[in-house]
């Protein structure tokens, strides 16, 4: 009997033994083939390797001169937005905080996004699909259905870096499935041990990852999905009435985030190959990107800004599908009003009832 010390058995760690062509645990009593072994190594060997996130950094572009001439660069000094628009715009509303003392500013300096996403909902139809969100809304404030308040919505180009990349990966995950019989006076488990080794390659193209801190994470999560087909090569004649944000988030502070919604959509995409077992568990993990491009892209949000009894209330509405985010306040006068007209009803009938009892 030839002992062979390179190989130790999957389930409970002992060395096997080779024994009449298998390979022998005599720990737990498992058998299995040199072929089945080699793979099983050849697996963890290429699983086990180390994980390469590689990203071409992004590169800054300003804009040309003869493109920005009609554009101007707008800060807010209440919460410190730097937006981009038509130079006719003339002074307005900041779009994330409400504020109306936003500032022109110098134009140098100002980057060029790479893509867009075009408005497909215009103003006309941002207001009525807030309208039609509004109308959902209990006992809703008066200040929400201000036709004159509603129009200060504004159209905004939110920053977003957009990761392209190709993963190929390799994952070993160790997995049981358990069986359970009786008979007239055992009842039997059976646990069967498995090795699985996954790999391959996914092609990813638009994982965005939100550029702008100013931007509430939670809203702009809220207000997607996007469809990335249609995004274009950016033009500044997109921008016509539009406003159009800076990022405040660097790419490099994304890639982070980017990496691992790589990671765990590949390991989710590789998780729905493995067929059904009681239990399964990743052991080891190997991602590595190659074509990684990362691009600075705006999307279409409309945003509005209505003042309750000294708080701001924030709405984004998709400038694509038209989908509506924000919370809408109770007006509690209305409540009470209601409360009273229904208790009021109520009691009437009440009183109705008791007369013709009397009666
Ligand atoms: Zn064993
Ligand atoms: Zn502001």
């Amino acid at each position: 009997m030839e002992t062979i010390h390179n190989y130790q058995c999957p389930c409970c760690g002992a060395p096997l033994v080779f024994y009449e062509q298998q390979l022998h645990c005599d720990s737990c009593g498992n058998n299995f083939s040199v072929e089945s072994m080699e793979q099983m190594l050849e697996g963890e060997q290429q699983a086990g390797g180390e994980s390469k996130f590689d990203w071409t950094h992004y590169e800054p572009r300003n804009y040309e001169s003869t493109e920005s001439i009609n554009l101007a660069n707008y800060s807010c000094p209440s919460c410190g937005a730097e937006i981009t628009g038509d130079d006719t715009l003339g002074a307005t509303v900041c779009p994330y905080c409400g504020n109306s003392t936003i500032v022109k500013g110098q134009f140098e300096g100002v980057l060029r996004p790479d893509y867009l996403i075009p408005f497909a909902v215009d103003k006309r139809e941002a207001m009525a699909a807030f309208e039609a969100a509004s109308k959902k809304a209990p006992f809703l404030p008066d200040e929400f259905k201000s036709k004159k308040k509603i129009e200060e919505m504004a159209g905004v180009y939110v920053p977003f870096w957009t990761f392209d990349c190709d993963c190929d990966a390799a994952v070993t995950y160790s997995a049981q499935r358990v069986s359970c019989w009786s008979d007239a006076n055992y009842t039997f488990t059976k646990t069967d041990f498995f090795k699985l080794f996954r790999q391959g390659s996914v092609g990813f193209a638009n994982i965005p990852v939100d550029g702008s801190k100013k931007a509430d994470d939670t809203y702009m999560e809220a207000v997607e999905p996007y469809d990335y087909s249609a995004a274009v090569d950016f033009n500044s004649a997109y921008l016509a009435g539009y406003l159009a944000d800076k990022y405040d988030v660097s790419a490099e502070e994304c890639e982070d985030r980017a990496n691992e919604r790589v990671k765990n959509s590949t390991l989710d995409a590789f998780s729905e190959t493995t067929g059904v077992y009681s239990s399964i568990i990743p052991e080891q993990t190997r991602v590595s990107f190659s074509n990684g491009k990362i691009r600075y892209s705006l999307l279409p949000v409309w945003m509005l800004n209505i003042k309750y009894l000294d708080k701001m209330y924030k709405f984004a509405i998709n400038g694509q599908t038209g989908k509506v985010v924000g919370i809408y306040p109770i007006d509690k006068a209305k409540k009470w009003k209601y409360f009273w007209k229904v208790a009021g009803i109520a009691y009437a009938v009440a009183a109705v009832i008791a007369l013709f009892l009397l009666s």
